[in-house]
């Protein structure tokens, strides 16, 4: 419920309104996913998972479906539990939040950027189109991958972690998976770097750059970091017949040998993996094409299952779509209460959404985020002055 006398007021830099849920999910705005208990859905959050257990208590899945539902919009869950509008067109969520700020007298300035912010007794706002003052202000800025875009927020005191990209796929120039095999995909691979405990299980995509599917996207979200600190440069283990152990494949294969002796390996791809990518794996474990199962040795069985197991691919840089997908970094969580989202240095300042040091993996998680810290946000500001 908005106060009669409380003046609301957007600056945005740019000259349109919410252009990232215009282009998310493809246009279609995964806006959240149905992962309805808590504790399963903080796990979602490669930064900022301990602070979402105070704001998901809050404003959960649950309470963000009924809220949208009460103003209009009814989300759809796919198989995979990501929840999109049912018009399939994320114009839906813009039009929703653009006939809220109409009906609740907020005023919009666009083209209006926020270079400096002041606190006195009042916030004073030093824009690009003028000075404005405020009571209370909250600090939606999304993420930036320039970490000078969080001066004005780092010169009111806050402490800002170094912004890297998180979300992007993995480029592999010297591969020739990438000229053979694009566009194949298998539906349940393991990935892993190489001398790490990041590992992640999920679809996997060959693209003609690379490693990209879910798994994929996951690993480069929960090893953010790591991966920066790499300047990209690492050696990807892909496990394609991921959940088999090394024993198990070997075995496998061995049944298969004796189930199929007449046979040439490259005739039955195993695994129910596509053919193109098993013919490639006996290729590269130098099976000789005219030999049936029979005549096939030990050691080249072993080489296979070795290469089902564990194929190593040099990843050399990464891709990210339209520029950062997802910022990992922002501003530092230590200086925010997430009771109520208020800085603990500036009294009435409040963050929410990706401008903090939050970020979810693929499936709706970031915009989870961006609506439960912004409810939360909004409710303090509406309970304290
Ligand atoms: C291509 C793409 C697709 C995506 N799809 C999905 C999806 O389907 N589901 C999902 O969960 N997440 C998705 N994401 C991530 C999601 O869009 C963001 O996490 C989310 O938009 C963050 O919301 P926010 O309000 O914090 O920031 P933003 O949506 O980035 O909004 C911040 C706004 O603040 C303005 N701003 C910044 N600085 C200033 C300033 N100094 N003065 C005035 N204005 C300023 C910016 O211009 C911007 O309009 C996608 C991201 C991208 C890039």
């Amino acid at each position: 419920m908005q106060r009669p006398n409380v003046h609301i007021q957007i600056f945005e830099k740019s000259d349109k309104l919410l252009s990232k849920v215009k282009i998310s999910g493809g246009g279609r705005c995964n806006v959240t996913n149905h992962c309805l208990e808590n504790s399963e859905l903080i796990k979602n959050y490669p930064r900022g998972r301990k602070e979402l257990v105070q704001v998901f208590a809050q404003f959960s899945v649950e309470q963000t479906i009924a809220w949208f539902l009460q103003n209009g919009v009814t989300l759809v869950t796919e198989e995979d539990g990501r929840m999109f509008p049912k018009s399939n067109n994320s114009d839906t969520m813009v039009q929703c939040f653009l006939n809220l700020a109409k009906k609740h007298n907020i005023s919009i300035l666009t083209k209006c950027e926020v270079f400096a912010i002041q606190k006195h007794q009042h916030f004073i706002l030093k824009t690009s189109q003028g000075v404005f003052e405020a009571d209370a202000l909250i600090c939606a800025a999304g993420g930036h991958h320039k970490s000078g875009a969080y001066d004005w927020i780092k010169n009111l005191g806050h402490k800002i972690d170094a912004p890297i990209p998180s979300l992007f796929t993995f480029n592999l120039p010297h591969s020739n998976i990438k000229k053979e095999l694009q566009g194949i995909s298998v539906a349940n691979a393991k990935v892993s770097v190489q001398k790490t405990k990041f590992n992640y299980e999920g679809p996997v995509l060959i693209t003609h750059w690379g490693l990209s599917g879910p798994a994929v996207l996951k690993l480069s979200a929960f090893a953010a970091k790591e991966f920066n600190d790499l300047n990209y440069l690492a050696t990807i283990l892909v496990n394609w017949v991921h959940p088999f152990t090394i024993e198990e494949t070997e075995a496998e294969l061995k049944k298969i040998q004796a189930a199929k002796h007449k046979a040439s390996p490259f005739s039955n791809p195993a695994f129910h993996l596509p053919k193109r990518l098993w013919d490639f794996l006996c290729e590269q474990a130098d099976i000789d094409k005219q030999k049936p199962w029979a005549e096939i040795s030990l050691k080249h069985i072993r080489k296979l299952a070795l290469l089902l197991q564990q194929s190593e691919y040099k990843m050399e840089g990464k891709t990210t779509f339209k520029e950062e997908f997802v910022t990992c970094g922002g501003v530092n969580l230590k200086e925010v209460d997430f009771k109520t989202m208020q800085s603990k240095i500036i009294p009435k300042l409040y963050f929410c959404g990706e401008v903090l040091n939050i970020d979810g993996i693929t499936g709706g998680f970031n915009f989870q985020n961006a609506w439960s810290t912004a409810w939360v946000a909004a409710k303090s500001i509406h309970l304290n002055n």
